[in-house]
């Protein structure tokens, strides 16, 4: 069952008046996490002209911030783009489906609310005890891309941050043994959706103050009774604790990810070292018997970006 609903009043993002949100402290985070939405957005040319951006939202603080920062920013942006708001309803036991629908009327927003019975889906399939989460999302996948194309978005945009991609990088390389994380920007395997995750250089406790202070009516995201995938707990954790004790750590493997030198890994797919010989380019610099030198404070990731930045 869907519902289609159109906005029914301005789509722009009024900070309410309450004292938090106007003060200096929270304004400028919210400065901040527009400027670093809106250097992402550039970087990976995430929006484009005449482009429909779906924004996915669960209900939690990840996407609830994407959507205001989204909507912010298209009020200032060089280029005119459309947003909807879309949130799939899976029936989890105890979902407050009206929770949304009210919060986008609120704002305006133009949205649409799926509604397709997945919990059961999973419930039937999947043994009691064992993880439901990746039948879940591959059905929620499905889903999602399905409604991007009912809607006519050319986007679709995640709330996934800075956190989640390097989270995802250590998943990987514990214990799936490969260097890959989460993509800014990727092309569904069906060529048929773009995905885009603007939220991609802003920091899990920014968006968590942010949420904080904006007072959304958050949706637990426990309500399917699944527990967090033990083995990104852990990493999460890990990386909560390399946060607090070295600071700058996690913007350095956050830009790090932004420079890879492929010449300097062991990929032969990616760097013939097959073929290596004297004639070879030396691109990043001959180190074989040195340590490598480390710039003090590694890891700016500011970057101009015109007029998209507030
Ligand atoms: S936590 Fe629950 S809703 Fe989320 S992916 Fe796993 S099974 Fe699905």
């Amino acid at each position: 069952m869907e519902q289609v609903v159109a906005p029914s009043a301005p789509s722009a993002i009024e900070l309410p008046e309450t004292e938090s949100r106007l003060s200096n402290s929270f304004l400028r985070l919210r400065k901040h996490l527009m400027r670093k939405v809106g250097e992402a957005i550039v970087d990976y040319g995430m929006i484009e002209e005449g482009d429909v951006v779906m924004v996915c939202v669960s209900g939690g603080k990840d996407s609830f911030t994407l959507l205001s920062l989204l909507l912010a920013l298209r009020e200032r942006a060089p280029i005119d783009f459309r947003i909807v708001a879309m949130n799939l309803d899976q029936k989890q036991p105890g979902f407050p489906d009206h929770v949304l629908p009210a919060y986008f009327e609120s704002i305006g927003v133009e949205y649409r609310i799926v509604t397709e019975n997945t919990y059961k889906i999973v419930k039937d399939k999947i043994p009691e005890g064992k993880t439901t989460c990746s039948l879940c999302s591959r059905l929620r996948r499905g889903i999602i891309y399905r409604t991007a194309k009912e809607v006519g978005a050319t986007k679709i945009a995640l709330g996934h941050h800075r956190d989640d991609m390097i989270e995802t990088l250590f998943l990987n390389m514990f214990f799936g043994g490969k260097m890959k994380a989460m993509p800014p920007k990727l092309v569904s395997d069906d060529r048929q959706n773009v995905v885009i995750r603007p939220l991609a250089y802003c920091s899990e406790k920014d968006i968590e103050r942010f949420a904080r202070g904006m007072e959304y009516p958050i949706i637990p995201c426990n309500l399917c009774g699944s527990q967090e995938n033990a083995q990104r707990k852990q990493i999460k954790a890990m990386l909560r604790d390399w946060d607090s004790r070295f600071p700058g750590r996690i913007v350095s493997i956050a830009t790090a990810l932004k420079n890879v030198v492929p010449s300097h890994l062991a990929d032969g797919e990616l760097f013939d070292f097959r073929n290596v010989s004297r004639s070879t380019e030396v691109g990043e610099g001959d180190i074989v018997f040195d340590a490598p030198e480390l710039p003090v404070g590694a890891g700016s990731t500011d970057i101009p970006i015109g007029i998209w930045r507030p």
